[in-house]
């Protein structure tokens, strides 16, 4: 056994459905401006700026059910609905014939973003770090494994209090579930545990203490959380 200075934190892990065992979250990657719609929102041109990868730590994961505590610094904390795709086996250069041979499964997962704090800055040229990968910010329903179907269409959906916010189809998304293994796997060799959040479609917009927020993607198990003040 190695002998730490103190005792090492748990692996975060993401339930699978149907399953009793857990999925160890390796690495969270993200695609930014993955829908057209999205991009022209957030002010970007997406037939002139390509999507974009960034990251969250993995212990940003969040179960489904869980309450997320409205973050520090933030007066505009954003929804971002998104299908996670879950990587089971490890790869670097992954050709896109063989993308999909390194999917373990899909969940709905939402990318909450302090809005505010990643505007300013991109508007600076800075990294997106704080806008995006602080602690709860990743949550995400069970794991539906790939052997019972990839996701490739299909509708993605969210709604705050009841309230009809995002809705559109998977089979929108720029870069393709391949696609975005292929590219991804060029940067960064690709291991069994990372999520990949896929990027999210038009209408996001700002969550206050006490929302309810409920997203899915069809086929997939529906993800519920409800936003407490800190
Ligand atoms: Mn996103």
């Amino acid at each position: 056994m190695t002998d730490f200075a103190f005792t090492p934190a748990a692996v975060p892990s993401a339930r699978i459905a149907g399953s009793r065992q857990r999925f160890p979250v390796h690495r969270i990657y993200c695609v930014g401006r993955n829908y057209a719609e999205h991009a022209r929102e957030m002010g970007s041109d997406p037939e002139r700026e390509p999507p974009v990868f960034f990251t969250k730590p993995a212990d940003a994961v969040t179960a489904n059910e869980a309450v997320v505590p409205y973050p520090p610094r933030t007066s505009n904390l954003h929804h971002e609905i998104e299908l996670v795709v879950a990587i089971g086996r490890a790869g670097a250069d992954i050709p896109i014939a063989r993308a999909l041979d390194h999917v373990f499964g899909y969940a709905a997962g939402n990318d909450l973003t302090r809005r505010d704090l990643q505007q300013a800055a991109r508007k600076k040229g800075l990294p997106w770090d704080i806008g995006k990968a602080f602690d709860h910010s990743a949550p995400l329903a069970a794991l539906r494994p790939a052997e019972l179907g990839h996701v490739s269409s299909g509708r993605i959906w969210l709604t705050v209090n009841g309230e009809m916010r995002q809705q559109a189809d998977v089979a929108d998304m720029i870069w393709t579930v391949p696609e975005i293994i292929t590219e991804l796997s060029g940067l960064f060799e690709l291991q069994p545990g990372d999520l990949i959040y896929t990027g999210t479609p038009a209408g996001v917009g700002a969550l206050q203490p006490g929302d309810r927020i409920e997203g899915g993607i069809e086929g997939l198990e529906v993800l519920r959380n409800t936003v407490v003040a800190r």
